[in-house]
């Protein structure tokens, strides 16, 4: 009987196609193949294979391709993928299945060359000047060589002729060089001691503290929450992981928010381990990238670090992996396919049966009630490292101690800010808004500049200067005469952004330097980092930065904070806006006081009362967690219920609102299922496009997912330019 096959490609495609197998070609599931589609060939890969009486009707697979093939664990982790988000199954397959590229891979030797000890033949002048440059007896490539004595390659090539130079193979260096678990460290205090006993013991490869044990442990699989506040040394007590996992021989993989991968966390890692671990970031390209997936795969690589799509590498035995900083909204990928790395992180860990670590001073509301369920555990980590205090935390009633007009720093915060420098310390000014105005208006006739695409003002950039949409990024030069009513000189900056904040800081400490940390640094991620790692070493007096610096770095020379505008994300309707209100204050409160001297930070606030400030001001995160997480139960929101997004949009409003109140007529919710809408998305125009957004939120027992499907497939047809965008566990609501 004929065996066919079912074949999953790559693209938004929602169910595998069957192809039938040809005599004599042998495959396995996972396998990766070659296949007709339509009148093209395409690359796929197997996921079932059955024998059948029927397909003589189907094509047949071209043949196999020469790759690694995809693991189980993989395969069941797209099918996941898919199943949870709702993604085509194909779409989540493009995320995991990346093609070595043969040319970039193969770079393994490289030709260079070297002085003998023979003298030259003909001592012509251009031979003289290639040989003053190779007596070093470095080695060089030809080209290389031939350039920097300033001479032709045939020079090069006739003293190699000669015997005179000789050719060298060279290894080209490792792209995952071995971390050594047993390099020497500083000691562990005992809390750190006792949390890494506790949370590695459970583990199921033999970690060598419990190697003296008469029983070993008993396993433990459920993911690890590694809480403790900035500066515990949470970093410390995972590395202990890290190294356990490495002696037993297995990977570990280490996931951070992308900006979070500094010099500086490479170096730390450095120096726990002996050599930096691999990174892997969209900063990596071309054959290192190869090269490093590779490793990777072959098991090479034992450790590396990691942005979110790190998740999807083929690791050969991944025995840990470590989501650090789990809370942090850049985890969410908003657009293809909507996942949150940490779930997936989770989801990966459980298929390939490894541990996984998350940790945060300020978990996520879902992990902390996880935890509390036993769900997950829970170590924990309650002081700082050396017995370094949490920095005070004051706020200053912006009602009483107005700034002067136009001014944004209020005069007990310039005064700290003084005094902070005149001790050659460094201070940090947060406000979460880019650029310099975040809105400009014209005196004269009232008009806003708003966003031809977006529903979203345009916020000004003066050293750039420009109007730009923050949403979609169209941007115009900012004008001398208001485009609305030809008045001159008349347009208005009205509150601010860093830039502003930049300037005011400047103007009051005219001979410090002062530096905007933002993603409109100049010169990009990479550029950026350098710049962060510069602040780190002390190289600047005031830093004024978005959320961007409040994540994850170590400054010690900081010794004071100052939060503008602490109530900025209150006022939003987000069920999640305190949550996420609290995580920020308290990532960039806790940036003070990581060196040796104390720190402290002060934040402006028209709402003292407000239950987030003061949760923040008392250090009370108890408190704050138990309320926050009464009130989701109350609401029965996440996750106590289930939420799912979905986002119509179109080109045109009513075309996009109308296919939107289609659905809602078709949604049938059952019991337990209540879906709202449509109603105009927050962003209500993105791109060009009309947003409206339906809500679905159900009982936690419901299937979601099982409801989604059976109401989209009884929905109206898609048509024209009408998309619809699920968003299953939507971060903001
Ligand atoms: P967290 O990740 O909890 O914010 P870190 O691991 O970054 O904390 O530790 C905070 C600071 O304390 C770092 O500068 C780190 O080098 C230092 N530190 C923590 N534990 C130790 C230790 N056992 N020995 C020496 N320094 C430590
Ligand atoms: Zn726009």
């Amino acid at each position: 009987m004929p065996i066919v096959a079912e074949i999953l490609i790559p693209l938004a495609l929602d169910t595998p196609y069957s192809y039938v197998v040809p005599a004599g070609l042998e495959l396995a599931a996972g396998d990766v193949v070659q296949v007709p589609l339509g009148p093209r060939e395409i690359v796929g890969v197997v996921w079932g294979l059955a024998e059948t009486a029927g397909g003589s009707n189907l094509r047949p697979v071209t043949g196999r391709l020469p790759y690694p093939p995809l693991s189980e664990p993989l395969r069941s982790l797209v099918d996941w993928i898919a199943r949870y988000t709702l993604a085509p199954k194909g779409s989540a397959l493009a995320m995991v299945l990346r093609l070595p590229d043969e040319a970039a891979a193969a770079e393994t030797v490289r030709v260079a060359v070297r002085i003998t000890d023979k003298p030259p033949s003909r001592p012509t002048p251009a031979r003289t000047k290639v040989l003053a440059v190779a007596v070093d007896g470095a080695l060089r490539g030809k080209s290389a060589l031939a350039k920097e004595a300033g001479v032709s390659l045939s020079v090069v090539d006739g003293l190699i002729d000669d015997g005179v130079l000789e050719t060298v193979a060279v290894e080209p260096e490792p792209v995952a060089p071995p971390p050594d678990p047993d390099s020497p460290r500083t000691p562990l205090s005992p809390a750190q001691a006792e949390a890494v006993a506790a949370l590695i013991e459970p583990f199921p490869w033999p970690p060598s503290l419990s190697a003296d044990r008469a029983e070993p442990a008993e396993t433990d699989l459920r993911p690890v929450l590694l809480e403790g506040v900035t500066g515990s040394g949470k970093t410390e007590v995972y590395f202990e992981a890290v190294a356990a996992c490495i002696r037993a021989g297995r990977q570990a993989l280490i996931l951070m928010p992308e900006i979070a991968l500094t010099a500086q966390f490479l170096d730390r890692f450095a120096a726990r381990f002996g050599v930096r671990p691999a990174a892997w970031h969209s900063g990596i390209g071309g054959k290192r990238r190869e090269r490093l997936r590779a490793a990777v795969a072959e098991g090479e690589a034992l450790v590396v670090v990691g942005a979110r799509s790190a998740l999807f590498l083929p690791f050969a035995s991944l025995g840990l992996i470590v989501v650090d900083e789990e809370h942090e909204t850049a985890y969410k990928q908003e657009d293809g396919v909507h996942y949150h790395a940490r779930d997936m992180a989770v989801v990966r860990g459980r298929l390939e049966g490894c541990p996984v670590v998350l940790t945060s001073a300020t978990p996520a509301i879902e992990t902390r009630v996880n935890a509390a369920r036993g769900r997950y555990r829970h170590v924990r980590l309650p002081e700082r490292f050396g017995g370094r205090r949490l920095p005070d935390i004051a706020a200053i009633d912006m009602r009483l101690d107005q700034p002067e007009r136009g001014r944004f720093l209020s005069p007990p915060l310039v005064s700290a800010v003084k005094h902070t420098l005149e001790r050659g310390e460094q201070a940090l000014l947060f406000l979460n808004r880019r650029g310099y105005a975040p809105l400009t208006l014209c005196r004269a006739c009232g008009h806003r500049y708003q966003c031809k695409n977006c529903s979203t003002w345009l916020v000004e950039h003066r050293f750039r200067r420009a109007l730009v949409c923050h949403q979609c990024g169209y941007a115009e030069r900012r004008p001398e005469a208001c485009t609305e009513c030809g008045t001159f000189d008349n347009l208005t900056a009205c509150g601010p952004g860093v830039e502003r904040i930049a300037e005011e800081a400047a103007a009051l400490f005219p001979d410090r330097r002062v530096v905007v940390l933002s993603s409109d640094f100049p010169g990009g991620a990479e550029r950026l980092r350098q710049e962060l790692d510069a602040v780190a070493a002390g190289e600047c007096d005031v830093v004024i930065g978005t959320q961007l610096v409040a994540k994850g770095h170590n400054f010690p020379f900081l010794t004071l904070v100052g939060v503008l505008d602490a109530d900025i994300g209150l006022t939003s309707g987000d069920p999640r806006a305190a949550e996420r209100t609290f995580q920020l204050l308290q990532q960039v409160t806790g940036r003070a006081g990581r060196g040796e001297k104390p720190g402290r930070a002060l934040v402006q606030t028209y709402q003292p009362d407000h239950p987030v400030i003061a949760a923040l001001l008392s250090g009370d995160a108890e408190r704050f967690y138990a309320e926050e997480i009464e009130a989701r139960e109350a609401a029965g929101l996440p996750p106590f219920g289930r939420l799912a997004a979905l986002i119509v949009s179109a080109s045109e409003r009513e075309v996009a609102e109308a296919h939107g109140q289609a659905l809602a007529r078709a949604a049938e919710p059952p019991e337990g299922v209540m879906v709202l809408g449509p109603a105009e998305a927050p962003l209500a125009l993105v791109r060009g496009r009309y947003r409206f957004r339906l809500l679905v939120k159900t009982e936690r027992n419901v299937d979601l997912q099982g409801y989604l499907r059976a109401w989209i497939a009884r929905g109206p047809k898609v048509r024209g330019n009408v998309r619809v965008a699920i968003d299953v566990d939507p971060q903001s609501f």
